[in-house]
């Protein structure tokens, strides 16, 4: 199968292309390269023969049209966007370009590229998304796919709009589509502006570990890799039009997370004093979500997924990996951004 991927220099993106090339698919990875992006994230795969790199922006309709026709895909995966909170707070507007508009780009293109090859029914389009969509539990209950949508960050609400013209493009043009919404993850390559690797570079540089409020909000954890395989899964045997929630099982409060990693420092680079005691907590994130639970029975029952490690196996390797691999980590810390109290704004 040849995939377009968006967002293939990402996070999650990267796991993806990583994880199908060595599934011998062919990728094509379709990438703006902003701040959140690095080829480096994939320079294991640069010179794959099975590997293409195009970078272009989502919200150049042009320049999508002429990926698709030059390469003819099968199946796109679609997880390029901005995906910080915090920045959404400080500047919703490149949230709405991208998130929503992006979004309309890539179905638009999609639609016209498999229309003109006479609407092939194992074309698929997967829209990648998030459980923020779902808004915010109490202590009690978890997101099903039933969940209504009560979005209440520009992130989410530009996520959920992204959600809702999957369906539309679904139900309204009949363009093969699935989606997914998955809950928080970490692992390798994570930008480091999110709170997994702050707290490991915060703790590693002996600079104060930021916690926001009193750190009791709640994330689901799914370590990157466990995702990048649930994405192919869905991909490839997902029902069409179907929505699939996808998580770790792994609730944590931020505060716990941040003593676990805390802990794992202390046996891997161990000093005078545990590393829980840079802990400083700071000013709340605006409309902080309280809490994420992901309940993933369908993607369990219909398709057998699970997660292949716990979120102490999962943490420990990420741990390791940014003690592996401090030459990555240190070029991006100077980017715009990057170490500075972002989302105070609101
Ligand atoms: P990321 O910020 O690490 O990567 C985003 C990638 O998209 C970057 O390589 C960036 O260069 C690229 N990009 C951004 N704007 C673009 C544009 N206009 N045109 C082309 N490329 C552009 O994000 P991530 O954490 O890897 O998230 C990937 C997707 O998964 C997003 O859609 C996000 O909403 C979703 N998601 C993320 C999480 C999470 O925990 N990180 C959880 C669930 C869902």
């Amino acid at each position: 199968m040849k995939i377009l991927v968006t967002g293939g220099a990402g996070f999650i993106g990267s796991a993806v292309v990583r994880l199908a090339v060595a599934r011998d698919h062919a990728v094509v990875n379709l990438d703006a390269l902003t701040y959140a992006g690095s080829l480096e994230n994939i320079a294991n795969v640069a010179d794959d023969p099975l590997y293409a790199f195009e970078q272009a922006n989502i919200r150049d309709r042009a320049a999508l049209d002429r990926i698709f026709a030059a390469h003819q895909p099968d199946a796109v995966m679609h997880l390029a966007a901005e995906s910080h909170v915090d920045r959404s707070i400080d500047g919703p507007g490149g949230f709405i370009e991208t998130n929503i508009t992006g979004t309309y780009n890539m179905l638009e293109s999609a639609r016209s590229y498999w229309v003109a090859r006479g609407k092939p029914e194992e074309f698929r389009f997967h829209h990648i998304s998030t459980d923020e969509v779902y808004g915010s539990l109490g202590a009690e209950g978890m997101f099903t796919e039933d969940t209504p949508y009560d979005p209440r960050s520009p992130y989410s609400a530009s996520k959920a709009s992204s959600d809702h013209l999957v369906r539309a493009w679904h139900e309204t043009y009949g363009l093969p589509v699935v989606l997914t919404n998955c809950s928080n993850n970490y692992g390798p390559f994570h930008f480091p502006e999110k709170l997994v690797p702050v707290v490991i570079l915060n703790a590693l540089a002996g600079k104060p570990i930021p916690v926001y409020g009193e750190g009791l909000n709640v994330r689901d954890w799914l370590y990157v890799e466990d995702h990048a395989d649930a994405l192919l899964l869905v991909l490839e045997k997902g029902a069409l039009g179907r929505s699939y929630n996808i998580g770790g099982e792994n609730e944590a409060r931020n505060i716990d997370l941040v003593k676990t990693i805390c802990g794992i420092l202390d046996q891997k680079r161990p000093k005078d004093v545990p590393y829980a005691d840079q802990i400083a907590f700071v000013q709340d994130r605006a409309g902080h979500d309280l809490r994420y639970a992901i309940d993933p029975s369908r993607i369990r029952d219909e398709l057998g997924w699970r997660p292949s490690v716990t979120v102490e196996e999962g943490l420990e390797r990420t741990v390791q990996w940014y003690l592996d691999n401090e030459d990555w980590w240190r070029a991006l810390q100077n980017r715009d951004g990057v170490g500075q109290r972002l989302g105070s704004k609101g």
